[in-house]
C-alpha cells in the first residue's frame, strides 16, 4: 500500500513501463482502478511472459494498493516469473522513495505453483501456514499438492 501519493505519477509509471499489451483505467472523483498487462519480451519472444498489475486508488484517503503477478508459457521458468515480480516491486519502491510516498505492507502473500499443471495462484501467507499447510488444492486441475 502506498500513502500520500501523487497518483498521476504512479499511473504514468504503470502506463509507460507496465502496459505494453493491455491497459484499462477507470477513473471517477473518488477512485481510480487500473489493470495493466505487460510482456517484457514482446519484441523478441511475444507471449512468453505476462505481468499483470492492478491499481486500486482511493482518493479520499490518497491511498493506492498495487498487485502484480507474472504468468508465463510452458517454457518460462518459475525463477523468471519471480524475477519479473521482484523487479516490479523494486521499481515501485524506488518511485515511492524518490517521491516521498509512504510504503505500507499489507498481509504477506505467497504465490504457489501447482506441480501438476503449473498454474500459479496467490494465497495469503497465513492461509498457507494454517489449514493449507499439509495440502493445497489446485484451483485449476483440482489435484492436491504440498506447498513448499
Ligand atoms: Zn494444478
Amino acid at each position: 500500500m502506498l500513502k500520500n501519493i501523487n497518483v498521476e505519477i504512479l499511473l504514468g509509471f504503470l502506463e509507460e513501463s507496465y502496459a505494453n499489451t493491455f491497459k484499462r483505467v477507470k477513473k471517477n472523483p473518488s477512485i481510480i482502478f487500473g489493470v495493466f498487462l505487460h510482456d517484457p519480451f514482446l519484441e523478441k519472444r511475444p507471449r512468453e511472459l505476462s505481468l499483470t498489475s492492478v491499481l486500486d486508488y482511493e482518493a479520499s484517503e490518497n491511498v493506492a494498493t498495487l498487485w502484480c503477478i507474472a504468468t508465463g508459457g510452458v517454457r518460462m521458468e518459475d525463477m523468471a516469473l519471480q524475477a519479473a515480480e521482484r523487479d516490479f516491486t523494486l521499481y515501485v519502491r524506488k518511485l515511492a522513495i524518490d517521491n516521498n510516498w509512504k510504503i505500507e505492507h499489507g498481509p504477506e502473500k505467497m504465490i504457489l505453483t501447482c506441480p501438476y499443471c503449473n498454474a500459479r495462484y496467490t494465497y495469503l501467507a497465513e492461509e498457507v501456514k494454517g489449514s493449507f499447510a499439509d495440502s493445497t488444492k489446485c484451483q485449476n486441475c483440482g489435484r492436491l499438492f504440498r506447498p513448499e
